[in-house]
């Protein structure tokens, strides 16, 4: 996988007055302005005009000014378990590894390389994450960083850890359950009814087959493993249903819930996710990478559900880059419209996120944040075509 690299890209928010201006802008899917300008003031955007501005002005170039891309799944406290552990021995193989080798290394290795993957993202024009954490150690990292979007604490423990409320410029934090097969069903209630007022709750759903075999017939490699592990699940509601009919039945689903994955979706989950207005998130580099097939993103398009991108960690993808991540879409899905990704990328990230009302588009009185993505394209069409490709 290729890395995007071309610089500049420019992000972080504007306070001052400032003109910007491009061969193309681009303040969403559906509205591309050639030769425009971004009129800033006070952090937020003031106007987005066509034709040359009359006041002096940043001239960014031929390329296209847009808005920030959102990672809206990482987990940023892997970082240090790059090219660590193998793809192919199996998924429950990889866990385990990720976990052993997660426990081998210091806090100064997890923080170290989490910093230098915050700096990647910042620097690439993925300036928003939904960041998963469970040990706790990159909520600092990010206050810090300039990085925004919304921090998710994950537990694995018991009920009584939960709780964690806070907001700091740009970042909002809430709450992340693990999945279906992982936690016990009082965990994830007190999860979903503990994430903060208005803010998503995460959750990895569908992702493995042990997962959606251990959920639909109560056994299998899963269950073996939780027993070996004491842990006691027969008073979990589960048999004859699928990951996705089990969080609904639990009332875990609704607009503010962000499912991830959904590899193992059926037509019939797409239903019930689309009904229950539920936020998608889909990883496709990672699910290649663990479990060597793709999520239907067709199918969800079909269904009226529109998904945000991820990447999960770099312990199962090469890049935390979105613009990576595009660029494999548009190589495996071949018929999905670049217009449709490019949303996918931005817009979609910033509802996932519930960051909707001050990013994901440029629009009046949003925030002052975009990124200037250079490229040499004559046609809407061809812009939209490099962009997704990673072509310049
Ligand atoms: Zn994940």
């Amino acid at each position: 996988m290729t890395s995007f690299s071309p610089k500049p890209v420019i992000s972080g928010i504007r306070h001052k007055r400032e003109i910007h201006r491009a061969g193309w802008i681009i303040p969403d899917s559906m509205n591309v302005i050639q030769n425009g300008y971004l009129e800033i003031e006070n952090g937020r955007i003031k106007g987005i005009h066509s034709g040359v501005p009359r006041e002096a002005c940043i001239d960014h170039g031929p390329g296209v000014l847009m808005p920030p891309l959102v990672n809206a799944h990482v987990h940023l406290e892997l970082s240090a378990l790059k090219n660590r552990i193998p793809f192919d021995k199996g998924f429950q193989s990889w866990v385990k590894t990720l976990l052993d080798e997660r426990a081998a290394l210091s806090q100064e290795v997890l923080v170290r390389e989490a910093k230098k993957a915050i700096l990647d993202l910042l620097t690439s024009g993925n300036p928003y994450v939904g960041e998963i954490s469970t040990l706790g150690i990159t909520q600092t990292l990010l206050e810090n960083s300039g990085l925004k979007g919304v921090f998710f604490q994950e537990f694995l423990g018991t009920a009584a850890e939960i709780g964690c409320v806070q907001k700091k410029d740009g970042l909002s934090f809430s709450v992340a359950g693990h999945a279906p097969h992982t936690s016990s069903p009082d965990l994830l209630r007190l999860e979903f009814q503990s994430r903060s007022a208005g803010m998503p709750f995460s959750i990895h759903v569908a992702e493995s087959e042990a997962e959606s075999e251990f959920i639909f017939r109560g056994k299998g490699s899963w269950a073996d493993f939780l027993t070996l592990r004491g842990i006691d699940y027969s008073a979990w509601d589960i048999g004859s249903k699928t990951p996705v009919a089990y969080l609904e039945d639990m009332g875990l689903l609704d607009p503010l819930t962000l499912a991830v994955h959904l590899l193992q979706a059926t037509p019939t989950d797409m239903d019930i996710l689309a009904r229950s207005r539920v936020k998608v998130c889909v990883c496709p580099r990672s699910n290649y990478n663990l479990h060597g097939r793709l999520p239907d993103i067709g199918l969800m398009i079909q269904k009226g559900i529109n998904p945000a991108l991820g990447t999960d960690s770099l312990a199962s993808c090469d890049s935390l880059d979105i613009w990576d991540e595009m660029a494999f879409i548009a190589q495996h899905y071949p018929g999905l419209d670049p217009r449709t990704l490019f949303s996918m990328a931005t817009l979609n990230g910033a509802r996932a996120l519930g960051l909707e009302e001050v990013t994901g588009t440029l629009a009046q009185g949003k925030r002052a944040d975009f990124i200037y993505r250079p490229l040499d394209a004559q046609t809407e069409k061809v812009v939209f075509e490099r962009m997704v490709s990673d072509a310049h």
